[in-house]
């Protein structure tokens, strides 16, 4: 196999996501043969640093010796099964170990983030239904926010680029002002700026909460828009507004949840459990599509009745997908094996110290960093500024994909020192 052999027939067969085809009329694509750790290689064995996780999925690199070995076992046992009046041990397994990280105790599963999301709209909404509360069927999201792009959850997001076309079918909802502390006043800090956009949330619920379902939220980072990071005191306030009001809590750490932020989940920054906790990406350490969302045992209980329409009737083909689930088990071993969080919070360290040369660059704005993500926006005029980066990070050997201006890194855990310093120096060059 060729590159440009691939490269071609791809371009006549797949319709490839998020993607203006015409553009790789110009725009090549990257042709990939296989992965290891960090790196993707194409048919020439060039290699390419993964500094983007493959869209924020990947956890323990390409062909993760211990997954790889937890799927091998499990396809000798069962592949899949149907979940509706069935169970098997995997789904079960990682069910309990959900619960006990995250304090909520019912799993529901799906395959994508955005289902996820749509799942637990509309739970939130079936929970108030059963509890004769039918009025309550809007929704609040933040401003700039991001939560997938099936009907329902483009709803609640807040990404021009992805909504506008579909403007005329989507739901219509109340959007918060974001706490995004890119967006605070010369002198404010992220922490005043986020107790100000909090009350901008508490005027909504006040005066909306009757008509409100939920609140859906990215914790501590809205990914698509940019990397936008605000302080974890926006969520204990928000967190104090549901329960005032009357109104579910939805956190969507389909990007953040497994250890992003350096916690397991980015909730627990703000000392907050929330009603509904929606799970992906990271979820299989990017091997397989799964995704849950965990609910409290009072939701759960508002649904648990005699009555069949009382029930949450939803399902997915793949619901619950035994591989899948322990592809996710395996990934819970290694953080408990390996110690992952207390190892990324030194990892993180020492990134940031190598990045300091980025952010002091003459170029450079917003350094910022949580966890194992770094960001920052790139002062340059040119509105191909995105893409013209995105080639030379290739040619540097780092696959990035700026959002705009913003340049992130969003890199597998499994990254050592001296990969550390590929990226920072790669990046350095390409400014
Ligand atoms: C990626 C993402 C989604 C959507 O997940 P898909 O698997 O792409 O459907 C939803 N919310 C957040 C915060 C995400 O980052």
């Amino acid at each position: 196999m060729k590159n440009s052999d691939l490269i071609s027939r791809s371009l006549r067969s797949v319709w490839h996501p998020c993607t203006q085809m015409k553009h790789h009329e110009t725009l090549p694509l990257i042709p990939f043969s296989r992965g290891s750790g960090i790196w993707l290689y194409d048919f020439e064995e060039n290699r390419y640093l993964d500094a983007i996780s493959s869209w924020w999925v990947n956890l323990f690199g390409h062909c993760n010796r211990k997954i790889n070995s937890a799927i091998s076992d499990q396809l000798g046992k069962l592949e899949h099964a149907i979940l509706a009046g069935c169970t098997h041990e995997p789904v079960v397994a990682l069910s309990e170990r959900l619960s006990m990280l995250s304090g909520l105790d019912h799993a529901f599963y799906a395959s994508d983030g955005a289902s996820a999301v749509e799942i637990a709209l509309k739970m939130s909404f079936h929970f108030w239904k059963n509890r004769g509360m039918p009025q309550k069927k809007k929704f609040v999201s933040i401003e700039n926010g991001y939560h997938g792009e099936t009907l329902g959850a483009l709803s609640v997001t807040d990404v021009a680029i992805f909504k506008d076309n579909y403007s005329p079918l989507v739901m219509e909802g109340i959007k918060a002002k974001t706490p995004d502390w890119r967006h605070a006043e010369e002198g404010e800090s992220p922490h005043e700026f986020a107790l100000r956009a909090s009350l901008g949330l508490e005027k909504i619920l006040e005066e909306n909460h009757e008509n409100i379902a939920a609140l859906i939220i990215e914790p501590l980072i809205q990914g698509a828009a940019g990397m936008g990071m605000h302080d974890p005191v926006y969520l204990s306030r928000a967190r104090q507004l549901c329960d005032r009001y009357g109104v579910h809590l939805i956190a969507d750490e389909i990007a953040v949840g497994f250890g992003r932020t350096g916690t397991f989940f980015a909730f627990e920054q703000a000392s907050i459990v929330p009603d509904f906790l929606c799970l992906s990406k990271g979820i299989t350490g990017g091997y397989l599509p799964l995704s849950a969302v965990l609910s409290r045992s009072a939701i759960y209980d508002a649904f648990y009745e005699d009555s069949i329409a009382r029930a949450f009737l939803h399902s997915h083909s793949y619901t619950g997908n035994a591989l899948a689930c322990r592809a996710a088990l395996a990934v819970l071993d290694i953080f408990e094996d390996e110690d992952v969080i207390e190892r990324n919070r030194e990892k993180s360290a020492i990134m940031s110290k190598k990045a300091e040369i980025l952010a002091t660059h003459p170029k450079v704005r917003h350094f910022r960093n949580s966890g194992m993500i770094w960001a920052f926006e790139v002062i340059d005029p040119s509105t191909d500024f995105p893409r013209r980066f995105h080639l030379d990070a290739l040619n540097h050997g780092l696959l990035l994909r700026p959002i705009g201006n913003t340049v992130y890194f969003m890199p597998p855990y499994v990254i050592e020192e001296e990969e550390m310093d590929l990226l920072v120096n790669g990046t350095s060059a390409c400014l």
